[in-house]
């Protein structure tokens, strides 16, 4: 059986969830959805500069996985920019830190202890799984 995939750690969301082009109905619009860890790599790397390998340990990802997630990004926000597209930024499977080592869940915010055991972070969340 394959494992689940592994929540990936949102530390910052975007400021919104919806930039579209100006003048144009929503109706004629084409969207590109971007998931909240596709925007997160791409924060970390475009937007902090971070190296790869420290990002991806920053959402406890390997690096191949935040490379594909980047290249899912940047390729999103590009086709978006270029051609005149939305960008709706939402969802996803990822866990927001919580403080004191602890994660909130990204789909209805409860709270997430580290597995025992196991360093970095959860993969269930106890309260929606
Ligand atoms: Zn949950």
């Amino acid at each position: 059986m394959a494992r689940p995939p592994k929540r990936k750690v949102v530390t910052e969301k975007p400021a919104v969830d919806y930039y579209k082009p100006r003048g144009i109905p929503m109706i004629q619009l084409e969207e590109n959805s971007l998931t909240l860890e596709e925007m997160e790599a791409f924060r970390l790397a475009d937007g902090l500069g971070c190296y790869q390998e420290d990002a991806a340990t920053r959402m406890g990802v390997s690096r191949q996985t935040f490379q594909r997630l980047l290249k899912q990004a940047r390729s999103k926000i590009v086709d978006a920019l270029v051609n005149g597209k939305a960008l709706h930024m939402s969802g996803g499977n990822y866990i927001t830190p919580a403080g004191k080592g602890n994660y909130r869940c990204g789909y209805c915010g409860g709270e997430m202890k580290p597995g025992t055991g196991a360093k970095g972070p959860p993969l269930r969340c106890p309260t929606c799984d």
